[in-house]
């Protein structure tokens, strides 16, 4: 990675996980000077974390024109780099009447995006799954253009085609706020010395929210511990992704399983909780299902960091290069407990390892993806609510887009940070 920070460039990028790194390829290809500042390594937080799902099903229609884009940019970048993407499918499969009620819902609002899902019924499964299975399945709602990549492979090589491209990526490197003039953006303040620059992209994923109150903009977020197991390599037949309700898996490049559960997420009470419980209290609501409440040390920890710092001493984000929960075991030995009962083959599989990754959240469960209009020159790409890396390439095309001033591709109306106003 480089060393030299750079006096002067066209756009600053905070943060290297998936959304940074693809917005600061998208700008670089424009033409731009471009540099990313990450306090700790490229994809070091969500981005190497996740399930490596790429997907469009049981989205938030909102977010389908950006999905389906993302589709066809992952097909083209395996044909540059190995980010391990394979288009295979993605099935969210039902076992009840009701289930697939929900999914011919979701299907008949999703016509107008044209998505290519369909409802496969339970007698067509057993040649969709590829494995026998245990349970009384009653379908599926499948997209066969869905797939999966590699989280640990996509971000570093995508961060390659933007080094190649002209872009600078500085790992180490906090940013510490905005340097403004004029009550415009200037450049950014970072641990290793000021960086000018015209505009300023904050992809600070978990971490946006706290940069945005020293800055004295308003964002709402909050974070979801989640946890997730790999297992040895087995051969089961099975090589879709699948949501199976009370366990989730996919196969992955080195021939193990990625296995979670929507039900492995906690959300610790803090600070911040108490003072968005109004905006975040519906969202609690509607997914109490799934999370789970806790109160614990994560409360006292971030009570005593501060939300307010000078920007010429160390900050938080120094304090804190790396978000490396615990995994919660429970939860994932739950989930491949019950997907082993679900589909025999999977019985021999054996725990290879675990982690966890703070998910960062808004209240409706989009993304931010806008200019703030308090601070001319200041973007914010932040809030995925889980299902960022997915569409992240596309999310960094439309942050080109929009910081460039050009026609976005997709309309980026639902995604405003002015919605929370
Ligand atoms: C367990 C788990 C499973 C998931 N599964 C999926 C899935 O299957 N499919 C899917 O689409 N999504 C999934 N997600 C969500 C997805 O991983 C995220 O939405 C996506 O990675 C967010 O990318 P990001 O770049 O916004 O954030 P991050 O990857 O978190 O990157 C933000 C970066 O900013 C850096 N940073 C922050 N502040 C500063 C600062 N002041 N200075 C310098 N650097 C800074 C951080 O160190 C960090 O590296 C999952 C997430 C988790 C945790």
């Amino acid at each position: 990675m480089d060393t030299r920070i750079p006096s002067h460039v066209d756009v600053a990028i905070i943060g290297g996980g998936i959304i940074g790194i693809s917005t600061a390829w998208a700008l670089a290809r424009s033409g731009l000077r471009v540099a990313v500042f990450e306090k700790g390594a490229v994809a070091g937080e969500q981005s190497s974390r996740n399930w490596g799902w790429i997907r469009s099903v049981g989205r938030d229609h909102r977010e389908l024109p950006l999905a389906l884009r993302a589709n066809a940019l992952w097909r083209e970048l395996q044909q540059q780099v190995d980010v391990g993407y394979r288009q295979r499918g993605l099935a969210y499969l039902g076992r009840s009447a009701a289930d697939m009620q929900g999914h011919a819902k979701w299907l008949e609002a999703a016509r107008p995006y044209a998505v290519p899902a369909r409802l496969i019924d339970a007698a067509g499964l057993p040649a969709l799954l590829g494995a026998q299975s245990a349970r009384d399945w009653a379908g599926a709602l499948y997209n066969a253009d869905d797939g999966v990549a590699e989280p640990q492979l996509a971000t570093a090589a995508i961060a390659g085609l933007a080094r190649a491209a002209g872009c600078q990526i500085f790992e180490g490197c906090a940013v510490r706020g905005l340097d403004l003039a004029a009550g415009k953006v200037s450049g950014v303040v970072t641990e290793r010395g000021s960086v000018g620059a015209a505009a300023v992209v904050l992809a600070g994923g978990a971490w946006s929210r706290l940069f945005c109150g020293n800055s004295g903009v308003s964002f709402p977020q909050l974070k979801v511990h989640a946890s997730v197991l790999r297992t040895t390599p087995l051969e089961t037949g099975m090589d879709l992704a699948i949501n199976g309700g009370d366990f989730t898996c996919r196969k992955r490049a080195d021939g193990g399983y990625t296995v979670s559960q929507l039900g492995a997420s906690t959300a610790d009470l803090t600070p911040d909780s108490i003072r968005l419980m109004r905006q975040f209290l519906p969202a609690w609501m509607s997914e109490r299902k799934y999370l789970k409440l806790r109160v614990g040390r994560r409360f006292f920890e971030e009570l005593m960091m501060p939300r307010r710092f000078a920007l010429d001493a160390p900050t938080p984000f120094e304090q804190h290069r790396v978000l490396d929960p615990q995994p919660g075991m429970a939860a994932i030995s739950t989930a491949l407990e019950k997907l082993k009962a679900a589909f025999p083959a999977f019985a021999a599989a054996r725990v290879a390892g675990a982690w966890a990754g703070m998910i960062d959240v808004t209240p409706d469960a989009l993304p931010v993806m806008s200019a703030v209009d308090s601070v001319p020159g200041f973007f914010l790409a932040s809030g995925f609510s889980g299902h960022g890396f997915g569409i992240g390439p596309a999310a960094g095309e439309l942050m080109s887009e929009l910081v460039q001033g050009k026609t976005p591709s997709v309309d980026p109306a639902a995604f405003r940070l002015s919605r929370f106003a």
